[in-house]
This record gives C-alpha cells, sequence and structure tokens, in this order.
C-alpha cells in the first residue's frame, strides 16, 4: 500500500543541502531510480490514486521521463515527452515559466495525441509548482485533459497549490 511505498521511497531518498546552491536543500531520488523494487513500486504509487482516470502520462524532462517511462510499463498508458524548447523536431507548442533567476520554456508535439485524451502529468519534485503548471497549459492548449499532477515528492512551503489554485487534482507520495 501507499505508505509502505512511502517508507520505502524515504529509506532511499538522499537529501542534500545547498545543492545546487546556498540555501536550496535538494531532494535526490537517483538512489531509488538505481533500486528497481524501489523504483517499481513509486512509479506504481504515481498512477495509482489516477487509475481508470488517464490516457497518457506527460513526463516532464528529465527525471519526469523516468517516472513517466516506468508508469507505461506498469498502467499500459503512453507516453507524452515534455521536452524543453528546442529539441523537438516538429510543430510545437511552447509555453515559457518563471525559474527563480530568469525564465525557462517546455514543448510538446500540436497534434500528439488525439483530442479530449486525459493526461496525467508526472514529476520527480513539485516545489513552486511553475513547471507543471507550464506542462498543464500545454496540455490544455493542444486539446487536451489535464487528469491530474502526481509527483513524488511535494515541498510544501514552496507554494505550488496556490500557483495551481485547485484548478488540478494533484497527488504527492511524500512532502516536506
Ligand atoms: P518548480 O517549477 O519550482 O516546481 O520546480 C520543479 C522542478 O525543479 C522539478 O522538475 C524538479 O526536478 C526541480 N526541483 C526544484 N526544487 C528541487 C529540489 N529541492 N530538489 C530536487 N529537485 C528540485
Amino acid at each position: 500500500n501507499e505508505a509502505q511505498v512511502r517508507d520505502l521511497v524515504e529509506s532511499r531518498l538522499v537529501t542534500i543541502p545547498d545543492f545546487p546552491e546556498p540555501g536550496i536543500v535538494f531532494r535526490d531520488l537517483t538512489p531509488v531510480f538505481a533500486d528497481a523494487a524501489a523504483f517499481h513500486a513509486l512509479a506504481g504509487a504515481l498512477t495509482a490514486p489516477f487509475d481508470g482516470a488517464f490516457d497518457h502520462l506527460a513526463g516532464v524532462e528529465a527525471r519526469g521521463f523516468l517516472l513517466a517511462g516506468a508508469a507505461s510499463v506498469l498502467s499500459g498508458a503512453g507516453v507524452l515527452p515534455v521536452r524543453k524548447a528546442g529539441k523537438l523536431p516538429r510543430a510545437v507548442l511552447n509555453e515559457e515559466y518563471a525559474l527563480e533567476y530568469g525564465s525557462a520554456a517546455l514543448e510538446v508535439h500540436e497534434g500528439e495525441l488525439a483530442p479530449g485524451s486525459r493526461v496525467l502529468i508526472v514529476d520527480d519534485v513539485l516545489a513552486t509548482g511553475g513547471t507543471v503548471a507550464a506542462a498543464a497549459r500545454l496540455v490544455e492548449r493542444a486539446g487536451w485533459q489535464v487528469a491530474g499532477i502526481s509527483v513524488a515528492i511535494e515541498l510544501e512551503a514552496l507554494g505550488a497549490r496556490s500557483l495551481l489554485d485547485g484548478r488540478y487534482e494533484v497527488h504527492s507520495l511524500l512532502t516536506y
């Protein structure tokens, strides 16, 4: 059950203070990815709350790709890669979002999925929520529906819930 998955993931998770810069407490899931049982359990726990409610998984570059790929094999839903700007070869939709300093942009291929497809957005860490909010805007502009947002870790103090403004169902396995 989810409590067991939470314990397993938490036992592998590594916390690094002051990375990549002073004041940031970095949550590193690479030891979870390296442990097949923990990775498998995490991928299942990300989609379980949304069972039957999604047709595709949107993984946000780059750690979201790993989670979406694993969850795809377990759930049978295909993957929509949400890429950093300039990587996709065909016509794209582009959404900018704010970073602590400056901005970045994410892209999807327009027309990649059928109209109305229900897309579950997955990522490793929910901090300010700017990244998944941009992914959600892309899904909606493309004519698909956001089935929900599912993350391994939510950093509550950064206020993603208020940015996402109750518009999406958000699930986080671990909260700090
Ligand atoms: P945000 O847009 O602020 O919600 O940031 C989320 C993105 O930045 C995710 O894709 C995470 O991979 C990464 N991220 C932000 N803060 C952290 C953190 N403290 N530890 C690990 N990754 C983080």
